[in-house]
């Protein structure tokens, strides 16, 4: 029998590089392992026969490879080939684009599945671009019915997970269920060792759906109960009162170089009266990317110092935590407001417009005497760094931070008893009823309305060598002392810090269409240092165009960048591509996004509407119209652990998840009648997104 919490290495067949796989994709036990759900699905319940497809249908075909070539174009960059596919009642011709090794996998002979979009073609006839493939024997294993589709990484192929997931599911020893049978069927949810069955071994989709709901329903029962118990906690601890001060408020007001939007302004006194109760401030600021949320930290974190206590801002990157230091020096410089910059590597001390590298114990001797502001990364959290008198904590991109970091924020700080207030601020665009029943806990305060003089970003789709466009607006901008980004997508898991993707993109490029700039690469690997460099030589020094992995997702601000090219567009989520534009348009200068693909039919419509919409929320509709689904909170990849197999969908399981949360609470605020939730929320607060 196999233990939930044992290693994966007890599988018997996961060799040593199938578990490097599984390692990287963040697997390490067979609770992982089986709490891991496939991408998708393949339906081979239903094969079409190639007589039988029309044209526009999207289709599961099942037949035989007769020859697979290589095509001479003359785009340098473009390689085609041309497979050539037949069944019983006919003959098919299928298109891949850069994908060299299919002319290994397509050997004369071989039987596969092939699904897509049919589009009939003169003089071709039938055809399918850019198809997925499998490979015949799926379906013994599938037992011909839907085959999950896992996320892959290495060496390691479908065929060999299913397998191995198939040995797991007939060995595992099953854990308890945590919801009872009664409360199962008030609340119609599978049973627990069925659900997961469900979600790798499905019958049919929906089969599949009902075990995913079951396991949303456990996820987001396992959150809400870590919020409502440190809400609990909070409340009862009582907060120090911050009064209201209307003079300094002014006075800050003016001294700012921009006119508050109404928004912000909106959402700073909401807070200045929340903090004016001895009850904690619990409220959330969702505001789109570039909507200027920072200014509205840095204003509450003056007011609060200047109310004698301390303040401390919570950012999830070196980068970002550098960045606020940078714009706070700004705003508070006619202020006499002194702060410090908390990383794991660099700890300084700006006063007024001077600053200083700290050496090791200052900061905790400036946390010792109090009355300080600290903007750092989670290494605010170690060493007792947080200064005991500190009345505001906030969190900055609040989804990347596991509910640990930020319960240990705001609980463990203080000695008196009391908790500082707590602000936490997001670019997720979760529609609103979403949001209030996600966070419940949360007072909401949304900054909708852009800065004065924003223009709309012009974002273009280009598919191959339409590239060229994108590199001639990367010349144009430098050419006016503007600069640009060029982001490159993870292609290989076993390059998860994106040093060879980042690699490969700047030696192309510094070569051919962009010879000549200064291109610098930002990837994973850099050491923070470097990274800063980086930066700092990008915002204010001689580097052009910034090749980098997703790391400038959240929060980087560089007004003068007015060009962003999306590599590899169609492997990121609408959510993840509407976060990265928000890199440009942070000034009045006109900016340009571009969505760089070599993917043809389906894929193209979801880019387009990028093309259409510039607003985060409608987008995030958009995605949900367009593929019924779309993960909660930001990407997976964006690391936020908490919340994975929830969707923006699953409002139903949400809302029933909540109100059971505060069902178990009333009655058993500690969880000491539920040990099962009690462990869930434990390891919930342990995981963390750690850079
Ligand atoms: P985000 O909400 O994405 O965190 P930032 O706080 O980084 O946005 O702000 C984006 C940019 O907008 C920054 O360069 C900031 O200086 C600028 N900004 C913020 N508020 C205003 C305003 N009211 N008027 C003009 N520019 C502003
Ligand atoms: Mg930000």
């Amino acid at each position: 029998m196999l233990h939930w919490d044992e290693p994966v290495s007890f599988v018997k067949g996961a060799t040593a590089p199938v578990r490097r796989a599984w390692e990287s994709l963040g697997i390490r036990t067979i609770g992982d392992l089986l709490l891991t759900l496939p991408r998708r699905y393949d339906d081979f319940s239903r094969i079409t026969k190639i007589a039988d497809a029309q044209n526009g249908d999207v289709v599961t075909l099942e037949g035989t490879v007769h020859a697979c070539f290589k095509l001479n174009t003359f785009r340098k960059r473009f390689a085609v080939f041309r497979l050539q596919f037949e069944d019983e009642s006919g003959k098919l011709t299928a298109t891949f684009f850069n994908q060299p090794w299919v002319l290994e996998e397509f050997k004369p002979g071989r039987k596969i599945f092939l699904s897509g979009k049919i589009q009939i073609k003169a003089p071709y006839g039938k055809t399918l671009a850019s198809p997925i493939w499998e490979p015949a024997e799926a379906r013994t294993l599938a037992a011909g019915k839907v085959a999950p589709v896992y996320g892959l990484a290495g060496t390691l192929i479908q065929k060999t997970y299913r397998r191995l997931m198939q040995y797991v599911l007939e060995n595992v020893e099953w854990p308890e269920d945590a919801v009872s049978e009664a409360d199962r069927k008030r609340m119609d949810l599978m049973e627990f060792p069925e659900a997961i069955k469900a979600v790798h071994e499905p019958e049919n989709g929906d089969h599949a759906e009902q075990g995913r709901h079951r396991l949303a329903f456990d996820e987001v029962l396992g959150y809400q109960l870590a919020l409502g118990a440190e809400r609990k906690r909070s409340t009862k601890a009582g907060a120090p009162s911050i009064p209201f001060d209307q003079i300094f408020a002014k006075k800050f007001v003016e001294s700012l170089p921009y006119p508050l939007t109404g928004d912000q302004k909106k959402s700073v006194w909401s807070a200045l009266q929340d903090m004016e109760r001895g009850e904690p401030m619990r409220r959330l600021i969702q505001g789109d990317v570039g909507s200027g949320k920072t200014v509205v930290a840095a204003f509450l974190a003056a007011h609060v110092h200047r109310h004698g206590f301390s303040a401390a801002l919570l950012a999830p990157t070196d980068i970002l935590a550098r960045q606020h230091a940078v714009t706070f020096q700004r705003l508070f410089a006619s202020h006499n407001i002194p702060f410090a910059l908390v990383t794991r590597t660099e700890k300084r001390l700006y006063q007024g417009r001077e600053d200083q590298p700290l050496k090791t114990g200052q900061v905790e001797s400036l946390a010792e005497q109090g009355n300080v502001v600290l903007v750092g990364t989670h290494a605010l959290l170690e060493n007792h760094r947080l200064p005991k008198d500190l009345a505001l904590a906030i969190v900055d991109e609040q989804h990347r931070f596991g509910v640990g970091q930020r319960e240990r924020m705001i609980l463990e700080t203080r000695d008196d008893g009391h908790v500082p207030h707590l602000l936490s601020m997001t670019a997720t665009p979760i529609p609103r009823t979403l949001a209030l029943t996600l966070y419940g806990d949360l007072d909401i305060s949304l900054i909708i309305e852009k800065p004065a003089g924003r223009l709309p970003i012009e974002t273009k789709v280009c598919v191959g060598q339409r590239r060229e466009s994108a590199y001639q607006a990367i010349r144009d901008a430098i050419a006016r002392k503007e600069k640009a980004y060029i982001v490159c997508p993870l292609i290989d898991p076993s390059d998860a810090l994106g040093v060879s993707s980042v690699t490969d993109e700047l030696k192309k490029l510094s070569k051919g269409p962009l010879e000549g700039l200064k291109l610098a690469m930002l990837h994973g690997r850099l050491k923070p240092k470097e990274k800063e460099e980086t930066m700092e030589a990008f915002k204010n020094g001689d580097i052009d165009v910034l090749i980098a992995t997703s790391v400038i997702e959240v929060g980087v601000d560089v007004p003068q960048a007015t060009v962003i090219a999306i590599e590899g567009a169609e492997r990121f989520g609408l959510a993840q591509l509407h976060q990265l534009r928000g890199r440009v348009g942070r000034s009045h200068l006109p900016s340009s996004c571009y969505l760089l693909t070599d993917t043809e039919g389906p894929g193209l419509e979801r880019l387009a509407t990028m093309e259409r919409v510039q607003d985060g929320f409608k987008l995030a509709e958009e995605d949900l119209k367009l593929r019924g689904s779309g993960q909660l909170l930001g990407t997976q990849q964006s690391g936020h652990e908490a919340l994975v197999i929830a969707r923006i969908t699953d409002g139903d399981i949400i809302s029933i998840a909540r109100s059971e949360a505060q069902r178990i609470l009333d009655t058993d605020p500690d969880l000491s009648k539920h040990p099962l939730w009690k462990r869930a929320v434990e390891g919930m607060r342990d995981t963390a997104h750690l850079e």
